[in-house]
């Protein structure tokens, strides 16, 4: 390894977009607190040593916001937008070189990771225009000498804590929205994927983006950092995205200084199949909505919930479209799942598949590593007779394996998927319109997918119910939970 990088960053045709240390101020920082280690996941390969930051970075991070602040939110949405529409072509332009550093530090398939460039960049467009349209309103008063206006305002400086399952879009979800309100920006990724974080903050200089306003803080001191990003009083929102147990800490967290928080916390989404459904679409759905990233998305199907008049059929054809899917590193061409992220993982989804199978459920298919891959490669697996009691029930997997369960009633179904304490995304699978709307509108969830396994898109409002957080990401609604509503009372005019 020469200069903290693997050689493996060799072969980017932009070696650039590879740092090591914090961006703060719009400068990459030199590291005096020592480094902490990035691995391949594929092969357990160093891939770079990054610059450890903790309180007192996440402090003068948070002091180059405030002071970038003014600057930002008082140029014209149109400025704003130009600049953001440039970062977002800048993301285009190197996807290919985005994709392989994201696949590199987090393990999922090549084409997979290039989506999520894409994906993540759509975001920024989306928001350059949206820039455009943060209108206010016009009411009319009580009193026939008064006007009432309300003004949409920048909420000011933005802090964000974000997960590794999505190195890249988890960010830009968040930075896209608040840069186009006028909000300056501090993030702390995951300190297993900082670098597709730090790649973003190349690419941010190269589009003009000024120094201050998009800033990240990398270190494996999360709870010092998050000291000071959920408690120092010039952070106006906090914006998280992550399990729901370190939700709640920083919610608590965020209460010393009553801050605007955004929530995108964990699920354990329902996947249900009526009998009146297209099996073959129902079966292609859940591929997509079950085994993309290893199966460690928050809108992963955790539970699959199968009309006893169908169980059989659909069964049959989901084993047969499981068992060839490619288990393969990622950068391996036509791989289709890759490693999982860490060790623990590997640990967590072996102990609650043991114990269901200890409790009755039935394996199908796979159930354990890939040995000549590596440590980290969980076969995809099929478990059925799971039952709402066992713990692989309750728990998000977070990893490669569908458990299957029959269910008689429509109301069966519901109350059943409506059985745990989160709600972020779930799915049905119906042709049926009255069934359609009736089913719909009983999922206690933030989102639903209907006949369609594959529902985010920059587009459309993101975000759960229940615990499974506060706030929406993406959409018009995105734009709102990073701005202030100011109300002006105009008297006198009579
Ligand atoms: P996590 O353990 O909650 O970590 C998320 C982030 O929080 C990481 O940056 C982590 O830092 C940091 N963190 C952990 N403990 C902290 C503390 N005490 N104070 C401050 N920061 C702390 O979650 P994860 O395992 O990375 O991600 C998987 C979870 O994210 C799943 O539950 C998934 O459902 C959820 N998720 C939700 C959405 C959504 O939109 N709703 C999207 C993606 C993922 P370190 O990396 O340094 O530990």
């Amino acid at each position: 390894m020469t200069n903290q990088t693997n050689s493996v960053f060799s072969q980017l045709n932009d070696n650039a977009l590879v740092h090591h240390s914090s961006y703060i101020a719009g400068q990459f920082q030199s590291g005096r607190n020592g480094h902490f280690a990035v691995h391949n996941p594929a092969d357990g390969s160093l891939l770079a040593l990054v610059a450890e930051a903790g309180a007192t970075e996440a402090e003068q991070a948070v002091t180059a916001a405030t002071a970038a602040f003014p600057g930002w939110s008082g140029l014209t949405a149109a400025e704003r937008s130009a600049k953001l529409m440039r970062w977002s072509q800048l993301m285009l332009e190197h996807q290919h070189d985005l994709a392989r550093i994201l696949t590199l530090e987090q393990g999922k398939p090549l084409d997979e990771a290039a989506g999520e460039i894409s994906y993540g960049a759509s975001f920024v467009s989306w928001f350059a225009e949206e820039a455009k349209r943060m209108n206010g309103d016009i009411i009319p008063a009580p009193k026939a000498n008064q006007q009432i206006l309300v003004l949409k305002q920048a909420i000011g400086v933005v802090a964000a804590i974000t997960p590794w399952n999505f190195p890249n879009a988890m960010i830009l979800r968040k930075a896209a929205a608040a840069l186009a309100a006028g909000c300056t920006f501090v993030v702390k990724p995951a300190e297993l994927t900082p670098l597709s974080a730090l790649a973003l903050a190349e690419l941010a200089t190269r589009a003009g983006i000024p120094a201050g306003v998009f800033n990240v803080v990398t270190g494996t001191d999360a709870k010092a950092i998050g000291q000071v990003l959920t408690k120092d009083s010039r952070v106006a929102k906090f914006s998280f995205t992550g399990s729901t147990p370190v939700g709640k800490t920083l919610l608590a967290q965020c209460a010393s200084t009553v801050k605007k928080v955004s929530m995108e916390l964990g699920g354990n989404a329902p996947f249900i199949v009526f009998d009146d459904a297209d099996l073959a679409a129902a079966v292609q759905g859940l591929l997509a909505a079950k085994f993309r990233n290893a199966g460690q998305t928050c809108v992963c199907v955790n539970r699959v919930f199968v009309q006893r008049p169908v169980y059989d059929a659909f069964l049959a054809q989901l084993i047969k479209a499981t068992a060839p899917l490619k288990l393969a590193p990622g950068l391996e061409a036509g791989c289709q799942i890759g490693p999982l992220i860490n060790q623990a993982a590997v640990d967590k989804i072996t102990r609650l598949l043991d114990q269901a199978l200890d409790q009755g459920a039935e394996l199908l298919l796979g159930g354990a590593i890939d040995a000549d891959l590596g440590p980290l490669f969980f076969q995809p697996t099929i478990v059925t007779d799971v039952t709402a009691d066992m713990q692989i029930s309750q728990t998000e997997i977070f990893g490669p394996v569908l458990c299957i369960s029959v269910f008689d009633t429509e109301q069966e179904a519901i109350a059943l998927s409506n059985n745990t304490p989160t709600g972020l995304a779930s799915y049905f699978y119906s042709r049926d319109i009255g069934r359609i709307f009736r089913v719909a509108k009983a999922l206690d969830y933030g989102m639903i997918g209907i006949n369609e396994g594959l529902i985010s898109n920059a587009a459309a409002p993101f975000g759960g119910v229940k615990e499974s957080g506060l706030g929406r990401e993406g959409s018009s609604y995105g734009l709102d939970d990073f701005t202030e509503l100011k109300y002006l009372c105009l008297g006198g005019l009579g």
